[in-house]
């Protein structure tokens, strides 16, 4: 009987602590480090306990280390400008980042788990996975891509190893479709003005040439080709400027000096210097700008706009036409309109009519001494003073070409 008594006595001694070890062990199995294991024996099992009690907190430790790891990979992923696919070594997505679902417009709980070709139909892209993870090297190459709108991209992608073994394909994807349109834009801007400069520079030296080969001995013809010389070196001279003040409004370190100006005086002051042209083409012009209307502007520059519009607003009218300007209040902001009753712009290229060196009629132009750069650089002025332009436009009838600035 005593020896039950007894045996019991030190089994329960034994079992208790036992099953609390079991009991609170498997919570921190499942991750929950919020218990601890408490005894109030001097033993070996009062010392499991510890050993277990700091395993898990520096299990816990570990966890939450990895944790803040993997959010602030999931926070570069998200940032980042660059698309970025994993793939496992059979090629199925394993994560991409938000880039992606945008350049492919796809969803990343459509992706995961799917392989790349049936998410992204290109056969491109494939071919690189299939060759980074065949071969375990780098490759980079360049693709432009139709689907699902035009875009070049640089792909780079990269082996992932474990251990010895490749175990996927990391795809760092870069949309330079802005970069190649820029590149576009700067070759044909040089073509552009290498064409431009050129056709005058071969009138006038094919002029001079027939002068000096004897025709300037002719008086009569030889004041022709003078005068046909000097309105060639009148064009270049407007080209140059005209590209001069394009290049100065496109530099970075423009600062316009801002003053005080009256529209109306302004635009009295242009008209006036467009007073022979009006005569020459019976043109009637009518400022109905408000008298109390001030902007805060680079006058000069604002000047340069209304001059070019005027201009063209003279160019491109008829015989006995009209011109009239006038202003729409728009809270903080003015919308100023110069509209003509002339040949107008076909509506197909209303849209690109503010593009450097578009012309509607490249010979016409340049026949009334145009460089087609007037219009680009009434939108840079304009846009510099954080304002826009547009046009409305009835061919055979009409252009209503306007610009919004803050007062
Ligand atoms: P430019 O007048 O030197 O040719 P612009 O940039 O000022 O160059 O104008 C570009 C083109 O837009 C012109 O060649 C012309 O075809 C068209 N355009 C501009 N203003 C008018 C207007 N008021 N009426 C009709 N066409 C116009």
């Amino acid at each position: 009987g005593l020896a039950f008594v007894l045996g019991s006595l030190l089994t329960r001694g034994i079992i208790k602590p036992i099953n609390k070890i079991i009991h609170i062990s498997r919570k921190f199995s499942s991750g929950d480090f919020s218990h601890k294991i408490l005894l109030d024996s001097k033993d070996e099992i009062q010392e499991l306990g510890d050993t277990l009690n700091m395993m898990a907190d520096s299990l816990e430790d570990k966890i939450k280390k990895v944790e803040i790891k993997n959010q602030q990979l999931k926070a570069i992923l998200e940032s980042m400008v660059e698309g970025i696919i994993v793939t496992d070594k059979s090629g199925h997505i394993i994560s991409l980042n938000p880039t992606v679902e945008k350049i492919f417009n796809i969803l990343k709980q459509d992706a995961e788990g799917k392989l790349f070709l049936e998410i992204i139909p290109n056969n491109d892209i494939a071919d690189i996975i299939n060759y980074v993870l065949k071969n375990g090297k780098f490759k980079s190459c360049e693709i432009s891509l139709v689907w699902p709108v035009h875009r070049y991209l640089e792909i780079n992608a990269a082996p992932i190893f474990e251990k010895d073994s490749i175990s996927g394909c990391l795809l760092v994807i870069h949309d330079i479709t802005e970069i190649r349109r820029l590149e576009t834009m700067r070759r044909d801007f040089v073509a552009n003005v290498s064409h431009e400069l050129k056709t005058p520079l071969t009138s006038i030296k094919g002029f001079v040439e027939t002068l000096l080969e004897g025709a300037l001995l002719d008086k009569e013809n030889s004041r022709h080709f003078l005068q046909i010389i000097q309105s060639h070196a009148n064009r270049l001279d407007n080209l140059v400027n005209d590209l001069l003040d394009l290049s100065h409004l496109e530099s970075q370190e423009i600062k316009l000096e801002k003053e005080k100006v009256n529209l109306k005086a302004l635009t009295d002051d242009i008209l006036a210097s467009f007073r022979s042209q009006f005569k020459k083409k019976a043109i009637q012009v009518s400022n109905d700008l408000n008298r109390d209307v001030f902007i805060i502007a680079n006058k000069e520059k604002i000047d340069q706009v209304l001059t070019n519009l005027i201009d063209n607003a003279i160019k491109f009218n008829q015989e006995k036409g009209s011109i009239k300007i006038y202003s729409q209040d728009l809270d903080d902001k003015i919308k100023i309109f110069v509209e003509d009753s002339g040949i107008g712009i076909p509506e197909k290229d209303i849209p690109r009519i503010f593009e450097r060196f578009y012309r509607v009629d490249k010979a016409r132009s340049r026949e009334l001494g145009g460089t087609g750069l007037g219009l680009s650089i009434v939108k840079h002025i304009v846009e510099l003073h954080g304002g826009s332009v547009g046009v409305e436009s009835t061919e055979g009838f009409s252009s209503k070409f306007w610009f919004i600035l803050p007062k």
